[in-house]
């Protein structure tokens, strides 16, 4: 049995099901990310572990028990959530004193708990400042030093860095992740963002809709989504019609009925002397810089596709002009429409 198991976790509010069965199985010393658009289930989940929601229908097991109906506080699980939760009349020591504090832990093993969480999340010497001194970043690692001084057997990151800046959110995240492989502690990250589950995680499960439509390692999922949906969701798939790609290469022969076709894998040039399986003739539309990236969009008969090239020197093609672009067939892949067939 795994460290953390949902079986057929099936979640109502009213006749609204927003969780429909979703089995999933953590290994202990794990740091999985759920993964997904606004709306699909995420923090849902993770709230009935918690126990801070009933299942509908459903078990959850950890560390070998079925906790499925056991009270919050007896559960082990630590939270920590996008808006910042701190006691405001607090300052940074007394909050993360507190819940030790409330289980009666001796002075003398609170001070010491203390110090090791303030030096895990880099505050050592901020202990009187209190949450509205601190930066946004500074109150989320306080917020996390809260939950890691109480030892808990999960930890539960609900978009932890959502409101925080893109520049300090990258060194949270590792951040996070470093301090969890100390650790070890298993851990659940929730997020929308792609990138972030790219950085993060041990293993990716991609949410949609109540359902976990893949599973897997960040690169699993990025080089070979299974549906339509994870094509889109990560990796900026172009997806075209089968149809469509067949009338421009007549010799592809595909069985699905969407084609994924990273960005990065097309190929361009004035002359048709590309090395690779397949070649077309497109126009250009536009380009737009992305950082050390140029994003080309194309067209080739009625499909509008992108194409990434790296941004050094080399030649800008020009809206409106005419390319080749190649593509070698390891990079068409097949997705399917949902996730059931
Ligand atoms: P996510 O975290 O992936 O953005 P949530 O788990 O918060 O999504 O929400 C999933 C769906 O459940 C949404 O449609 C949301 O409106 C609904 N929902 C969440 N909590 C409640 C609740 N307490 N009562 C009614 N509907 C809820
Ligand atoms: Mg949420």
């Amino acid at each position: 049995m795994a460290f953390i198991e949902f079986r057929n976790i099936i979640k109502k509010f009213d006749d609204h099901t927003v969780l429909k069965g979703i089995n999933l199985s953590i290994d202990e010393g794990n740091l999985v990310t759920l993964l997904g658009p606004s709306g699909c289930g995420k923090s849902t989940l993770l709230r009935c572990l918690a126990g801070l929601e009933e299942v509908t229908n459903g078990e959850i097991y950890l560390d070998g028990v079925n906790i499925t109906n056991l009270q919050p506080q007896k559960r082990g699980i630590g939270m920590v959530f996008q808006q910042y939760s701190l006691f405001p009349n607090m300052n940074v020591y007394e909050n993360i004193a507190f819940p030790l504090k409330q289980k009666k832990t001796p002075k003398d093993k609170i001070e010491q708990k203390v110090l090791e969480a303030l030096k895990m999340v880099d505050l050592v010497g901020r202990e009187e400042a209190y949450p509205h001194e601190l930066s946004g970043g500074q109150q989320q690692r306080v917020a996390l030093a809260r939950s890691i001084v109480q030892e808990p057997k999960v930890l539960l990151l609900d978009e932890p860095l959502s409101a925080i800046d893109a520049k300090l959110r990258k060194s949270l995240q590792e951040k996070i992740k470093y301090i969890q492989k100390q650790l070890g502690i298993t851990t659940i990250f929730v997020t929308h963002d792609q990138d972030e589950a790219m950085i993060m995680s041990d293993c990716i499960h991609l949410f949609n809709q109540g359902n976990i439509e893949q599973s897997g390692s960040p690169v699993d999922i990025y080089t070979s989504p299974k549906t339509k949906f994870a094509a889109e969701f990560i990796g900026n798939y172009n997806i075209i019609e089968r149809d469509s790609l067949t009338n421009i290469f007549p010799s592809l022969s595909l069985n699905s009925s969407y084609i994924a076709i990273r960005p990065e894998t097309i190929q361009l040039s004035k002359e048709k002397t590309l090395d690779t399986d397949y070649i077309g003739q497109a126009t250009i539309i536009s380009y737009l810089s992305h950082g050390n990236v140029l994003r080309y969009s194309l067209k080739c008969q009625n499909i509008k596709f992108h194409a990434d090239v790296l941004f050094r020197s080399f030649t800008l093609y020009e809206p409106n002009s005419t390319i080749y672009f190649g593509i070698d067939q390891h990079n068409i892949l097949e997705v399917n429409d949902n996730a059931d067939i």
